[in-house]
């Protein structure tokens, strides 16, 4: 079993201050994959302090220089992808190949978008001409504590750690309790890329414990966090009395809209897409709202694609779909299943309990429901499993009005042959993204939500700039 329990504070691996183990479950297998610590106040307050200290020397070093360190963490991060995809793959439970393809590959996708991104950004500008000595300088927003979720861990790590350490923040990461491994390995890597003690520090610790510290220390200028939006507004209570800048990125129910005009492929491909990752994605589109004329052969279509797919341990080469990623949300898929049946939706694929075969690790039948209704428990919740719930829809404005009817804003689809209405629906859409017709946004596009999908936006300049200060300068003197 591997044991690590230690954190990464001011470029040094340190024993936690108190004692506090902490099990890391292989969900494939239920066993025990792991040992670490969840920290507490001092181990917080050390990270934070380390960081702190570290700002004025961060914040004063050229952005060529801090970019440079980030295209040495790229090099660095590929020599130890295979590390880093075993880690996700064994405590999450993304199968492998995946994890290698996808998990650990967005991360240098991200952090070379960020390279790119600052190489052409303007930390300092003029107003503009009609205002020539006014300058607009941006500054590292200070000390940024980054606290990710489980499910895509590495792509949320690279994803706030590179902008950060571009705009010149300091930062403590606190990954999710519940995939730690992978992150401890990304500590690793800062240290060998050799970014100056103190510019990243690593605590572990769950929401109760170094969550709530963070976002209630006073010497944490900004939280940028990923996860539920139940601990994004915890976070932005706890950070209120300090006044702090808080990130979200939260979860969703993202409508996939398909017209009868849409491809042959529509269909399939938004079933595999909201299987991917065993549903555990926040912009996964789990309300197929499909145009009446269509609609039966969309059903049919659905549950034999849910029906092929393929399930086994995240241990096993293969396209096939692994275990979520622990019993709780494995008992939370479960009662939302049965809940969907209860309010008469009907199942059409998959359903309750294990898939056949299977009598141990944390596997979820791919469910497709038929005729659900928006106001469904299972139209409304975040599943964040293998669930897909259809609905039917006459026309283009009905269909707008039910992807809007929801508390979330993360990411809606929209399959049609028509450019016009596409575009139509992309304006009237209240959602951070909207993808068309299964091609996905291009590299360093802006990735974040509306409403309680969250307030910010991660990736290429947009990232960068959420963790910068704006400052307007007057009298300023040509250098
Ligand atoms: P979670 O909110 O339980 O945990 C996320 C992180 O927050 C973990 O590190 C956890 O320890 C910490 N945390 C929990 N409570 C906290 C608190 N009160 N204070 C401070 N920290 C706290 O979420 P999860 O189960 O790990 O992840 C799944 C959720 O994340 C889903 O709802 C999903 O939609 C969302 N998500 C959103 C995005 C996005 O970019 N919008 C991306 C991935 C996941």
């Amino acid at each position: 079993m591997i044991e690590k329990r230690q954190f990464y504070i001011n470029g040094k691996w340190v024993a936690p201050a108190q004692p506090n183990d902490f099990q890391v479950i292989d969900p494939s297998t239920e066993e025990p994959c792991a040992v670490i610590s969840l920290g507490g106040q001092a181990d917080t307050d050390a990270a934070v302090a380390a960081a702190r200290a570290a700002l004025p020397g961060w914040m004063a070093t050229p952005v060529a220089d801090r970019i440079a360190l980030v295209e040495k963490l790229i090099e660095v991060y590929k020599s130890r992808s295979e590390d880093l995809a075993r880690a996700i793959s064994t405590e999450m439970g993304a199968p492998i190949d995946m994890a290698r393809a996808q998990q650990a590959a967005a991360g240098i996708g991200h952090l070379k978008n960020f390279v790119r991104a600052a190489k052409a950004f303007e930390f300092e500008r003029p107003l503009g001409d009609h205002a020539p000595d006014d300058r607009i300088i941006h500054e590292a927003v200070g000390v940024a504590a980054l606290i990710t979720p489980w499910n895509w861990p590495m792509n949320q790590i690279t994803l706030k750690v590179g902008a950060a350490a571009i705009a010149g923040c300091t930062m403590v990461l606190k990954p999710s309790e519940q995939s730690p491994l992978n992150a401890m390995i990304f500590a690793e890597l800062m240290d060998e890329a050799g970014f100056p003690p103190g510019v990243f520090n690593l605590v572990n610790g769950d929401g109760a414990g170094v969550g709530s510290q963070l976002s209630a220390h006073p010497d944490v200028d900004m939280v940028s966090f990923t996860g539920s939006t139940r601990a994004g507004t915890a976070i932005s209570k706890s950070a209120a009395d300090t006044l702090k800048r808080v990130h979200l990125e939260l979860g969703g129910k993202g409508a996939n809209v398909i017209f009868a005009d849409a491809d042959d492929k529509a269909v399939k491909r938004g079933v595999l897409h909201m299987m991917n990752n065993t549903g555990q994605s926040c912009n996964a589109p789990s309300r197929m709202l499909v145009q009446r004329d269509i609609y039966d052969r969309a059903v049919e279509t659905a549950t034999e694609v849910a029906q092929k797919v393929e399930i086994g341990s995240a241990h096993d080469e293969g396209r096939h779909m692994g275990p979520v990623v622990n019993e709780v949300q494995w008992n939370k898929i479960q009662d939302l299943i049965q809940n969907g049946i209860d309010e008469g939706a009907r199942l059409v694929a998959g359903g309750t309990g294990r898939p056949e075969g299977f009598n141990k690790g944390y596997y979820v039948r791919p469910t497709v429901f038929a005729d659900v209704s928006n106001d469904m428990t299972i139209a409304r919740e975040e599943i964040f499993g293998p669930v897909l719930t259809m609905i039917p829809f006459e026309t283009e404005e009905e269909a707008i009005e039910i992807a809007n009817d929801t508390l979330y804003g993360l990411t809606n689809y929209v399959q049609t042959q028509d450019g016009a209405r596409a575009n139509r629906m992309a304006r009237a859409l209240r959602s951070g993204m909207v993808e068309m017709n299964g091609q996905s946004r291009g590299a360093g596009s802006p990735f974040g939500g509306m409403k309680q999908s969250g307030n910010g936006r991660e990736g290429g300049t947009w990232g960068i700039e959420d963790f910068l200060e704006v400052k307007a300068v007057s009298g300023w003197t040509a250098e």
